[in-house]
């Protein structure tokens, strides 16, 4: 092209009446296409003043589809679906578990239409959105009494500030602990009110250590499930019921904030075994915290059960109504937990339970099947292998356990100087893709656990467009 021709942009009005721009107004809306017009415009007009521009790229056809483009990616939505081949099942960055049909039900219906929440449909007065599911949740665990909120961390931040505000909590010093995000037993006790009172050491903590600490200050007594890390070798821990003993006998509550916490004992299902919600209360425990989207496979939500008057007086705390929970998760929750009914069919209609107890060999098959097709994508820079490995079930649920399972390994076959930046960069692509595919790096390899690979063919029809960068 000759430099001595003047380009020249084409108009805004004349790019709006262009029968290329039309469906763009028609779907995002004049507002936001003249907007994306303007800002390609000025980009390109230096470009197009020094001549770097050749005539086709300044085309009306040719800029309608840039905007077109760019309008796509801002409308796009930041909540985005992923595939989680990490091999921890209960990803908390990742949405932890995913919600059953009939959940899923619920919450639609909740969204869709008005519902009882706080309205009580037999006499036709105000109702408390607890009552909702406080029946099944009672007949689940043995109860007497429930309520519900935002997140665990609410429901022992909740606890504790309406029942030891102002007193002394004992607590062990082995079960101090932080959970990820920065919640960590003592300074939850400290937002609570709760003057803590730690007894006994890191590994070993006897019932003559809580009692030395009960005096005229003390409140309750707490009790908290090392979910995320475990103390092994020459260790001690007063069991539950002893605990609640000595509780009682001084008149002190008893809190057991379960972390995970299952309703039904787990190692039916050949998964490790979890204190059940039950037994913590049949053992004494006055009040029992545990989460809903951890083992318990529901909607985010912390769940307080255990003795009637503490309950209410709980429920009287007005932090109560800042931590409360919504409708859409009322109606998840119920749905999960009238799951739990009918324990026999749990694993196949739990999402969670059924992802947690996918036997080895069907996972392996499923690698054996799609490694040649990775391998095909990938190239020859790359070895990739079906092999076994080991997840987790994660969210603070046994740290230690592992689940057999089985992964794609992709290994690059350069020389360990440049291993790192390919790993790094096939990492990145596969975070490119339409569903980001979101694996984990170690020992010189890329790990896709395939425990939770559910939609084989969604994951295949975007394998195509894998590029990795070298
Ligand atoms: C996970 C956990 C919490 C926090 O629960 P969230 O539902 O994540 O708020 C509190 N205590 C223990 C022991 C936990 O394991």
């Amino acid at each position: 092209m000759s430099s001595s021709v003047a380009l020249r942009l084409p108009s805004i009005d004349g790019l709006l009446r262009h029968p290329a721009c039309a469906p763009l107004a028609e779907r995002y809306g004049r507002d936001l296409l003249l907007t994306g017009l303007r800002q390609l415009l000025d980009e390109l007009r230096p470009d197009v003043l020094s001549g770097q521009l050749a005539a086709v790229e300044i085309g009306h056809e040719v800029l309608a589809g840039r905007v077109g483009e760019r309008l796509a990616q801002q409308q796009r939505s930041q909540v985005r679906r992923v595939f989680n081949l990490t091999g921890t099942v209960l990803h908390t960055n990742l949405g932890r578990a995913l919600l059953p049909e009939e959940a899923i039900e619920a919450v639609e219906m909740a969204a869709r239409y008005p519902l009882n929440l706080e309205f009580d449909l037999a006499s036709g007065k105000r109702g408390d959105r607890d009552d909702l599911i406080e029946g099944l949740i009672r007949e689940l665990t043995g109860a007497e009494a429930v309520t519900v909120v935002n997140n665990n961390a609410a429901a022992v931040l909740l606890t504790l500030n309406s029942l030891g505000a102002r007193k002394e909590g004992i607590i062990s010093r082995g079960e101090l602990i932080e959970i990820g995000g920065a919640f960590r037993i003592p300074d939850i006790m400290a937002r609570a009110g709760v003057r803590l009172h730690e007894v006994g050491t890191t590994n070993r903590t006897h019932a003559r250590d809580y009692q030395a600490a009960i005096g005229p200050r003390s409140g309750l007594i707490m009790r908290v499930h090392a979910s995320n890390y475990s103390i092994e070798g020459f260790t001690a821990r007063v069991a539950t019921a002893e605990l609640a003993e000595l509780a009682h006998a001084h008149g002190l509550p008893l809190l057991e904030d379960l972390g995970s916490g299952s309703l039904l004992d787990l190692t039916r299902w050949g998964l490790p075994a979890e204190p059940t919600v039950r037994q913590a209360l049949l053992d004494g425990a006055d009040i029992v915290t545990f989460s809903g989207d951890k083992l318990l496979g529901g909607p985010q939500a912390g769940l307080i059960v255990g003795r009637k008057e503490l309950i209410a007086k709980i429920k009287k705390n007005p932090l109560k109504r800042a931590l409360r929970v919504d409708k859409l998760t009322l109606a998840a929750l119920e749905a999960v937990l009238g799951l739990y009914r009918d324990p026999d069919r749990l694993a196949e209609r739990l999402p969670s339970l059924r992802l947690l107890t996918r036997p080895q060999a069907e996972i392996h098959a499923q690698a054996l099947r799609l490694q040649p097709l990775l391998a095909d994508v990938l190239g020859e820079v790359w070895q990739v292998s079906a092999v076994e490995a080991l997840g987790m079930i994660g969210s603070g649920s046994q740290p230690v356990a592992r689940l057999p399972s089985a992964a794609l390994c992709c290994r690059p076959q350069v020389s360990k100087r440049w291993r790192g930046r390919y790993l790094l960069n096939l990492e990145a692509a596969l975070r490119g893709l339409p569903i980001p595919v979101l694996g984990r790096i170690g020992d010189d390899a890329l790990w896709l656990d395939l425990r939770q690979l559910d939609d084989e063919p969604g994951w295949l029809a975007q394998l195509p467009q894998l590029q990795v960068d070298r």
